[in-house]
């Protein structure tokens, strides 16, 4: 049976292949979200006693005689009056539906699709894409295939298991998606924190619930290390964190990290992943972070960040403004709780994280405001002083800084004539005194 697909301009698919995605890795981003969607929607269904336990999970293998690589759910399947409907309807999205239909309370993994464009993204490495699909509500199963022209077949199927199977018949120019270590690579990348176990030609991925869906109470400083090597292996440990778990005005989940060594500050590159819905979407968060925060490292997860349909890129809005907004509040909450708390800590973490401060101030007048009590400064009589500690002694005596390291012969003379040297020799010093 031989059906038209409802577009209006038979164009459409070369369109999406060409220009739609920045990058043609995130085909399988994009299909294994399908997938945990499907299983997530089979799993709601289980709660509420529609269908029996089983085994969910995403299988993806390689065929490397047919070319193909297949991605395997036992979700929800599809009819084919859906398949018609979801998959052959470009930009028709089935999730909004099913999430209007059961509405749940525990809302722990939210349904990711909602662009209605994913699915396509395969044309991008395939030349065809079949899929085989059983509903769970038991009608028969499905065989679909389409060859990324305007046409497409839908024929009974041949699954035998609630479903679906996606079959990516590769192009020849992108046949290097048959090497499962290239394949491995992109799953861990893209797919590393999704929601359901994944392998890759029986082997898992090792894919696993994301610590800062953890409430920051329940996490063990070993936890918080151990996340930060998954993210970041090549890394030194880092020194301190800080937990955000936000719900209004707007929902945001993650950990920021200071890392440890001194790395060259470039406000062009973040090491900050972003994700939504716990799937990865960037290693950029250049937009939403302001730029003295971004030598922090970690992950941010918030599914109110508004992506454009590629997921690739950010369209920057008063929500973003707002949300890092309220990263910097919690960055600076974080360290003067700890100055207040714990000073020893604090003075042992500050050559970590003044740059960070120092830029912060100079940038961020409200920061500054937040920090300025905490800011400290080395001084001759080996103690470190905040401005109010210094100011507060020189009142009894002389004070005076320097910009930097002295001769020692230059310090005994002060220390002679008992002036106190506050040392400000770091060179963003000299405009932060200024200030
Ligand atoms: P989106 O995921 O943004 O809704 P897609 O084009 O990726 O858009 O998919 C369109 C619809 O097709 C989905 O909303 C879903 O209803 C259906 N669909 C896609 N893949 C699967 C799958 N593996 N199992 C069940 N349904 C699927």
């Amino acid at each position: 049976m031989q059906k038209n697909l409802s577009i209006h301009s038979e164009n459409i698919l070369p369109i999406i292949k060409k220009w739609l995605y920045s990058d043609k890795d995130i085909f399988i981003r994009e299909l294994v979200s399908n997938a945990c969607d499907a299983l997530n929607k089979v799993r709601i269904l289980r709660d509420q006693g529609e269908v029996a336990d089983g085994d969910f999970k995403v299988s993806i293998s390689i065929d490397r005689t047919a070319k193909t690589v297949t991605i395997a759910d036992t979700g929800i399947g599809m009819t084919a009056a859906e398949v018609e409907k979801y998959i052959a309807q470009i930009a028709f999205s089935g999730a909004e539906e099913f999430v209007a239909k059961y509405k749940t309370e525990t809302e722990k993994d939210p349904i990711i699709g909602h662009f209605g464009l994913g699915f396509y993204s395969a044309y991008m490495v395939a030349k065809q894409v079949d899929i085989q699909t059983l509903s769970y509500s038991g009608t028969d199963p499905v065989f679909w295939s389409c060859d990324g022209g305007a046409s497409y077949s839908i024929d009974q199927g041949s699954r035998k298991e609630r479903g679906t199977s996606v079959i990516l018949h590769l192009d020849e120019q992108n046949l290097e998606y048959l090497e499962e270590t290239k394949l491995r690579e992109l799953l861990s990348r893209y797919c590393s924190f999704m929601p359901f176990p994944i392998d890759l030609n029986g082997k898992p991925i090792g894919n696993e619930a994301p610590l800062w869906l953890k409430s920051a109470g329940d996490c063990t400083e070993e936890e918080y290390l151990a996340f930060y090597r998954k993210l970041f292996p090549a890394d030194p440990d880092p020194i301190f964190w800080i937990h955000l778990n936000v719900d209004y005005p707007f929902h945001l989940k993650g950990i920021l990290y200071f890392p440890k060594t001194h790395r060259k500050f470039d406000a062009n590159e973040s090491s900050i992943k972003l994700f939504c819905n716990r799937v990865f979407v960037s290693d950029n968060c250049k937009d939403i972070l302001p730029e003295y925060l971004m030598m922090l490292r970690g992950a941010l997860d918030s599914p109110d960040i508004p992506l454009n349909v590629s997921r690739s890129y950010l369209q920057v809005d008063q929500n973003v403004r707002q949300l890092s907004a309220h990263i910097s509040k919690k960055v600076s909450d974080r360290l003067s709780q700890l100055h207040k708390t714990d000073r020893e800590k604090f003075i042992s973490y500050w050559p970590e994280v003044e740059m960070v401060v120092k830029l912060g101030l100079l940038q961020d007048e409200k920061f500054y405001e937040r920090i300025k009590e905490i800011l400290i400064w080395k001084t001759s009589e080996g103690n470190w002083s905040t401005i109010a500690e210094v100011l507060e002694r020189a009142k009894e005596k002389k004070i005076t800084y320097a910009s930097h390291e002295q001769n020692s012969l230059v310090t005994d003379l002060y220390k002679q004539k008992q002036i106190e040297i506050v040392f400000a020799t770091s060179p963003i010093d000299t405009p932060v005194i200024q200030y």
